[in-house]
């Protein structure tokens, strides 16, 4: 029997028994367990193969359950938080004390949002408890974007996938720090840089290994296909470099005729930064079931959106 499901209910009772549940939200699937159940969190990490020491972002489904969640907000989190909440935005705040070690990996701060999934949305109203849900991956590869993607890593591992269909932004959630009650970025992500500077002015981004080493979508190789994938700014330099292998061409709107090109996936073909992001990790998935060489991608634009996928695929394209 399938472990796809769309039984809410199931998924709440589930949930309440300390299983874990994966989710749909509007950035990735995630691997969902009460936040204050041990043995749950603890069969998070161990399912994903995650490092303890990597935090989980909380899931709360309405800005009143926040002071259960954080001892203080600042005001340009509160701005953030109107501005973009439901939606692919954390935030990382000082954690309230109840919150367990093991969501912030010991530290005094917490992750915390809203997603903008009506079926998880109504799955967290029903619950008494937050949702910690990192994305619903083996720690370092692919991000789930359907639900028969988190059922091809996991089937054996868990009860039930909630299928809420493919998730629409397609790419994880930006996640904001504060430092003296100043945003500053430590992931790029759904939200767009552009967009978070139009509510609360110029912010730096952080998003590098050397600064936040116990990040894991911040490490060197994360998002990665089994299949060794380039990223470039030159496709058919890197096509002529690449002679005689068998060829994935990731493209964002490039038309490559070529001979030596076994599969193509085209990101939008009318340049919409959106668009490629939401296809992204299915795109990759596709790739590496194809039995390549070798991955070509086609580097972003560098704004907008263009700036995160740029970053994930940098990210995938890092040997071990
Ligand atoms: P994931 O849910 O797998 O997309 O990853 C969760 C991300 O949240 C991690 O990459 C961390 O960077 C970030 N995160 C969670 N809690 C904290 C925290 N207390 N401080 C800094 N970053 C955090
Ligand atoms: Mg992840």
């Amino acid at each position: 029997m399938s472990i796809i499901s769309k039984d809410i209910s199931k998924a709440v009772q589930l949930l309440n028994a300390e299983e874990l549940v994966a989710i749909p939200t509007e950035t990735v699937y995630g691997l969902a367990g009460n936040i204050y159940s041990e043995k749950a969190i603890k069969r998070i990490f161990e399912t994903k193969k995650r490092p303890f020491f990597n935090p989980l972002i909380v899931h709360i489904p309405s800005f009143g359950m926040i002071s259960d969640i954080v001892s203080d907000l600042p005001e340009k989190a509160k701005l953030l938080a109107d501005a973009f909440w439901p939606g692919p935005l954390t935030l990382v705040l000082k954690k309230n004390q109840n919150i367990p070690d093991l969501i912030t990996a010991g530290k005094d701060t917490v992750a915390v949002r809203i997603p903008n999934h009506p079926t998880t949305l109504m799955l967290l109203e029903q619950l008494d408890f937050p949702l910690a849900a990192p994305s619903a991956n083996p720690f370092g590869s692919i991000s789930p974007t359907t639900a028969e993607h988190v059922n091809n890593y996991f089937k054996n591992d868990i009860k039930m996938v909630l299928d809420g269909g493919p998730c629409q932004r397609g790419i994880e959630s930006t996640i904001i720090g504060f430092e003296n009650g100043e945003p500053i970025i430590y992931r790029l992500g759904s939200t767009s840089k552009e967009a978070i500077e139009n509510v609360v002015g110029p912010i730096q981004i952080k998003n590098k290994k050397e600064i936040a080493p116990d990040a894991p979508g911040m490490l060197d190789r994360h998002y990665a296909p089994v299949t060794k994938t380039i990223l470039t700014d030159n496709l058919s330099e890197a096509l002529q470099q690449h002679q005689g292998k068998q060829i994935g061409l990731l493209l964002f709107n490039s038309k490559i005729e070529n001979d030596a090109v076994a599969y193509t996936i085209e990101l939008s073909t009318s340049n919409n930064l959106e668009e490629a992001a939401s296809k992204l990790y299915d795109a990759l998935h596709e790739l590496d079931k194809q039995n390549l060489d070798l991955i070509i991608a086609e580097r972003l634009p560098d704004y907008g959106l263009g700036t995160s996928i740029n970053d994930r695929l940098q990210r995938a394209t890092v040997r071990a």
